[in-house]
């Protein structure tokens, strides 16, 4: 099996991936000025095709992340998805394959500002598997970092630059022998883990934080959602959740692109629930891998096929 990445999308096409390379004076490799996004696409062996999960979504995402950023790209989402699909046909991937798609101030200039300067686009996919090691009964602990503020750096943006606080939050929480860590923001008020968005379920309801409570809007938490209310039909609340709301859930889970569908089974030394997966989160987890892997006909609006489909050109 390859490895990859054996190409990469850089500056206009696709070339070998050692020909995709920056010079050190990139602004976006001195300030932080980029953003990024994070995309699965799952082989199914059954339909012998691989199915991008919302593409569409994700890269409307990073467009409005490079609106925060004074970024002026000539790509729609739709073309973006264009060059998705040719990039992973040239790979050939038969396999599960991570998606990192770049857009990033690229003018060798220095001087800290977001203006004047040129961005630039890049992607490159390689074979992926899980992200946190226990995803049945993951080790979590509470951060003693702060979840960046809206007024600092935008968490709603997937801003380069800011995910040294996320790499502080995991790195701290990993050498501590956790798996992973859950954030407060500014208002002590849990935001999110360090790459994921993250839910409890008490007395039949699943809750989550708010979008505005210093969290990414993630895809996964809008898929999950969905899948809840549709599926499971259970009550969903967006609202604050205190830290030790958690030590009474009944069940946690973290949801991302990346850890996919987490459960949590101990926070900060307290079990959560039993201490093993729940029945919501084994059914969620059942349900999303069906979700994504294109088995489920009601859902595959979500799933697009790299291999089918005929490509309309990029503009
Ligand atoms: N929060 C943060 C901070 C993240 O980096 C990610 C991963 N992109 C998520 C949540 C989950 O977002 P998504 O479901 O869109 O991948």
């Amino acid at each position: 099996m390859t490895q990859g990445p054996s190409y990469a999308y850089f500056q206009g096409k696709i070339v070998p991936i050692e020909e995709a390379k920056v010079s050190v004076m990139t602004h976006a490799l001195n300030y932080g000025t980029g953003a990024f996004g994070g995309i699965r696409a799952y082989w199914n062996d059954q339909a012998e095709e691989l199915y991008i999960f919302r593409p569409v979504d994700h890269f409307r995402r990073l467009l409005s992340s490079g609106k925060m950023l004074l970024m002026n790209l000539p790509y729609t989402p739709e073309a973006l998805r264009a060059i998705l699909i040719e990039l992973l046909r040239k790979e050939n991937y038969h396999t599960d394959v991570y998606i990192r798609p770049l857009i990033y101030k690229s003018s060798p200039r220095i001087g800290v500002r977001l203006h004047d300067l040129e961005d630039d686009f890049t992607m490159f996919a390689q074979p992926f598997g899980s992200y946190i090691a226990n995803e049945e009964g993951s080790r979590v602990t509470f951060s003693s970092w702060r979840r960046i503020d809206d007024n600092s750096i935008p968490a709603r943006g997937k801003i380069t630059g800011a995910y040294a606080n996320s790499a502080f939050i995991k790195t701290d929480a990993m050498l501590s022998g956790y798996d992973e860590a859950l954030v407060l923001n500014q208002d002590g008020h849990i935001a999110e883990g360090s790459a994921e968005n993250f839910f409890i379920v008490r007395d039949g309801v699943v809750i989550t934080p708010p979008i505005s409570a210093n969290i990414l809007e993630g895809i996964t938490r809008r898929t999950v959602m969905e899948l809840i209310a549709n599926e499971l039909q259970l009550p969903i609340q967006e609202r604050e959740i205190d830290r030790t709301e958690v030590f009474l859930a009944d069940e946690a889970f973290f949801c991302g692109t990346g850890v996919q569908v987490v459960a949590i089974s101990e926070v900060d030394h307290r079990m959560i629930g039993a201490g093993t997966i729940g029945p919501v989160v084994s059914e969620l987890r059942r349900l999303y891998f069906d979700v994504v892997r294109g088995k489920i006909a009601r859902y595959c609006h979500w799933n697009q096929p790299v291999y089918r489909d005929v490509i309309e050109p990029a503009t």
